[in-house]
């Protein structure tokens, strides 16, 4: 089966308003109707409206970078999944190793998210990787079927099939060190194995599965060219619209 591949700018804590609609626009501009690959900003909940605003009657989606799973009520400084769709949302990044690593993301949290988002009609976005420590003790494998497993524990098959896998070694994120195709090519392959054992293979050749950590212009071709590679989750080089471009143009 086709997987139309994704890409997804994760912005994280950066650009003010004004600057986070510049990067919008010009995003616009160059991609604004690319429809063979699913384009998705993913700004700070601060600047959701904007970013709506600015990419309306495009082909581009947007993103939130995490939610609650919580519909409303007594949960300081949380966000609902139907706050997110009042947004403009589409999708919605969960488990990201920097929300494991400092706001206590557990596989639970995130499969509570994810029930959340399926329940609002958003797509989320599933993060899972090993740290290096784990990758040079040889607990790879285990560490990312764990995560899988944990994360997707429960859900509906259908929902699965329509929801995107972001791959993310740890010591890839930020480092300007990629994962090599044939190690990312082994981990997306490993991660569809576990959807299959868990769903069936219906379910786990549909599911999208992205691959990030340090995706350039340089390197997202090869990246895209393996069988179980289906996309990009982007973080410093989507702040820029010529290297999100030069990406999304793999
Ligand atoms: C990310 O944080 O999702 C990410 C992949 O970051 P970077 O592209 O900067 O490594």
């Amino acid at each position: 089966m086709a997987r139309k591949p994704i890409i997804a700018g994760n912005w994280k804590l950066n650009c003010l308003k004004a600057e986070a609609e510049a990067l919008a626009k010009g995003l616009v501009e160059t991609v604004g109707t690319k429809s063979d690959v699913d384009v998705v900003l993913c700004p700070t909940f601060t600047s959701l409206d904007t970013v709506a605003k600015a990419i309306c009657g495009t082909k581009i989606a947007m993103g939130a970078q995490d939610c609650y799973w919580q519909e409303k009520g007594a949960f300081t400084g949380e966000i609902a999944p139907s706050m997110l769709v009042d947004a403009g949302c589409k999708f919605c990044i969960i488990g990201h190793s920097e929300r494991r690593q400092y706001f206590g993301e557990t596989n639970e949290t995130i499969n509570k998210k994810a029930q959340a988002l399926y329940a609002a009609g958003l797509t989320p976005i599933i993060c899972v990787g090993e740290t290096l420590q784990e990758r040079e003790e040889g607990n790879m494998e285990k560490v990312i079927t764990t995560q899988v497993r944990g994360c997707l524990a429960g859900l509906e098959a259908a929902k699965v099939a329509e929801s995107v896998i972001a791959y993310e070694p740890v010591w890839a994120i930020g480092t300007g060190k990629t994962a090599t195709k044939e190690q990312a090519q082994e981990v997306h392959a490993l991660i569809r194995k576990t959807v299959a054992d868990m769903f069936g293979d219906a379910t786990a050749q549909a599911v999208r599965i992205q691959y990030g950590g340090s995706v350039k212009p340089d390197n997202a071709a090869e990246l895209m060219a393996q069988p179980d590679i289906d996309g990009a989750l982007v973080g410093g080089a989507a702040l820029k619209a010529d290297s999100f471009t030069a990406i999304i143009n793999f």
